[in-house]
């Protein structure tokens, strides 16, 4: 079984999320922010982390750039959710680091595609 990090500071999106993702036979956890998604990361490294971009504490893009350098070998897949149709902002994300992105609000056949595309589903 495949293990997702879900890292939303929104409760209701992080039940979504989880929901789909279960159903897509995913091990799901979830964090509230970056700080808390990279504490989850250095205890247990995930196979991929669906991340939100704006969080308090530490935001998905500050996560991103920590976990890119942070020198792990067993780096996961990234799939950056947006809500801004903005190129400049999506390919900020991808030079970053994210493997993918998907616009929010976002359904179980665009996840399952976009996990597809990483190689996690
Ligand atoms: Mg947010």
């Amino acid at each position: 079984m495949k293990r997702c990090l879900i890292v939303d500071d929104s409760k209701v999106i992080r039940k979504v999320a989880r929901h789909i993702l279960e159903t897509l036979q995913f091990q799901v956890e979830e964090a509230g922010d970056g700080r808390e998604a990279m504490s989850r990361c250095e205890e247990d490294m995930p196979d991929v982390v669906l991340l939100d971009w704006n969080m308090p504490v530490m935001s998905g893009m500050e996560f991103l750039q920590l976990l890119r350098q942070s020198g792990h070998a067993d780096q996961p897949k990234v799939v950056f959710c947006t809500t801004e149709n903005d190129m400049a902002h999506i390919r900020a994300a991808l030079d970053a680091g994210a493997d993918e992105y998907v616009m929010k609000p976002f359904d179980r056949e665009t996840l399952q595609v976009k996990l597809q595309l990483v190689g996690v589903a």
